[in-house]
């Protein structure tokens, strides 16, 4: 099978994972800009990590023959300082011409603060300005529901055009949310926290397979770098179809994502 990571934090990863998903079929992946393990003390902090995401993973990737693109902002998470997230917003406008950029993620909301939605709207204005795509983070647990719908006030709020945004880590209580308004989902599967491969193909029966995507994250806590291909097996063991499992791990990803010129395969 071949598969697209549309969602993978692979600073967090081994060069073993690198080979593990290359092995499995993975023919892009796509890196958005998120925290980095802990929390950065200088602007200069995110300028080392927007060059680790634009220069150095997209080489280690290559190592392995896999195309590594990625998405820029301040994660959510470190955007409650909204000065600090103005200074480090003031930088991603010189990186933004570099040829692996897809567009402004993973924004959103983690705690659903003020500061935080007030960094969010300046994100999204910076897409619009740019004509970029957006990647949204969700947040997790109680704040998650909340959290969605504003996210997706603020986006209509800001006029932008739902087929250029997906909202990632979406649930069974929020996928409508994003889908309804008519953005694309992503799901992002975890082997026991959030959303299990076994939720997300429940998911999948329940709002069909049109603008929905599934991810790994991978990032720094108990994940799965292969997620997606074991769940499109599970998905096989369900009876579904190889060409719907294809739509969900290879053409839905690449359909969203060919929105950004600089995604080629
Ligand atoms: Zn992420």
């Amino acid at each position: 099978m071949r598969y697209i990571e549309p969602h993978a934090h692979m600073v967090s990863r081994t060069t073993d994972d690198y080979q593990s998903i290359a092995q499995a079929g993975c023919e892009a992946l796509c890196e958005p800009a998120f925290w980095a393990g802990y929390d950065r003390g200088s602007v200069e902090g995110f300028k080392d990590y927007f060059r680790q995401l634009t220069q150095y993973e997209p080489a280690r990737a290559a190592k392995f023959g896999i195309p590594h693109f990625t998405w820029l902002c301040i994660n959510p998470k470190e955007s409650d300082d909204v000065v600090f997230g103005r200074e480090v917003l003031s930088i991603i406008p010189e990186f933004l011409d570099q040829p692996t950029v897809l567009g402004i993620g993973e924004i959103g909301l983690n705690k659903n603060t003020k500061n935080e939605h007030t960094i969010l709207e300046e994100h999204i204005a910076l897409a619009k300005e740019r004509d970029l795509p957006i990647l949204v983070h969700t947040p997790h647990l109680e704040d998650k529901l909340k959290g969605t719908r504003l996210i997706v006030d603020a986006l209509k709020n800001a006029q932008v055009n739902p087929d250029r945004v997906v909202i990632d880590h979406v649930e069974e209580h929020t996928a409508a949310i994003a889908l309804d308004a008519g953005f694309w989902a992503g799901m992002t599967l975890y082997p026991e926290s959030k959303c299990t491969p076994g939720r997300a193909i429940d998911i999948l029966e329940t709002f069909g397979m049109e603008r929905i995507w599934m991810n790994s994250a991978c990032d720094w806590g108990i994940s799965d770098p292969l997620a997606v291909i074991k769940c499109a097996l599970e998905m096989k063991k369900r009876q579904h179809a190889g060409e719907l499992v294809e739509k969900v791990i290879y053409e839905n990803p690449r359909s969203f994502l060919r929105q950004s010129p600089n995604f080629t395969l």
